[in-house]
């Protein structure tokens, strides 16, 4: 299996092999089609195993193919969900690694620093977000993000997510986006909860595990 076979982008097979990676680890050969058929996704993926890779390579793909909108007007087409800071900074430089050849732009929104650099960044408009859940939430009680155009909702780290008790969150959030969107999600485990956030919020998912 090569990413070449897996029918990614060109700017992004060179964005991988100028980052060295040479072939696909299990999770992204058995996530990256799925996902670029445009299926909801369920991936039980530990840290390590290249989960980043495996949502961030399809999403690139399909943002970077769809057409541009005719009236010039920039909205946010997928938001990255994540359950600590540190994971959704090292989330976004994935994203500007993988997709340094391609003319997308993102940016990162959590807690714990002042607002007017994130207000910045989404005033001048991105196609990527990545969030942790509190701090969104905050942005869109004072309307700084709008959330409607949203394609492709990612729920990184899911079970993390739901143990750090952003449920309530996570609900008011996927509340926001488009009915109509491809929603990825990742976990260690399928517990029951993770389930069961699964048949509330995804259509017919596609199940991979590595
Ligand atoms: P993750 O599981 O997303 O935290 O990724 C773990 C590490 O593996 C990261 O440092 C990635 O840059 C690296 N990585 C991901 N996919 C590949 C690959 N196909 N080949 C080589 N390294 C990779």
């Amino acid at each position: 299996m090569s990413f070449e076979s897996l029918g990614l982008a060109p700017a992004l097979l060179r964005a991988l092999s100028e980052a060295g990676y040479e072939t696909p680890t299990p999770i992204q050969s058995a996530a990256i089609p799925e996902v670029l058929a445009g299926h909801d996704l369920m991936a039980a993926a530990q840290t390590g195993t290249g989960k980043t890779a495996a949502f961030s390579l399809p999403l690139l793909h399909r943002l970077s193919s769809a057409a541009p909108r005719g009236d010039g007007r920039r909205p946010i087409r997928a938001l990255i969900l994540t359950p600590t800071r540190e994971l959704a900074a090292q989330v976004q430089d994935n994203l500007r690694d993988y997709g340094k050849h391609l003319r997308l732009s993102s940016t990162v929104i959590f807690g714990g620093v002042g607002m007017g650099n994130q207000l910045q960044a989404l005033r001048r408009g991105v196609d990527i977000v990545v969030a942790t859940p509190g701090r969104l939430i905050d942005h869109m009680q004072q309307r700084s993000v709008d959330l409607s155009h949203i394609d492709v909702l990612v729920l990184d780290e899911a079970d993390r997510m739901l143990d750090m008790g952003f449920l309530p969150a996570l609900k008011r959030i996927i509340a926001a986006v488009p009915a109509k969107r491809q929603t990825l999600l990742f976990s260690a485990t399928f517990a029951p909860e993770i389930k069961a956030l699964a048949q509330q919020f995804m259509r017919e998912p596609r199940e991979v595990s590595t």
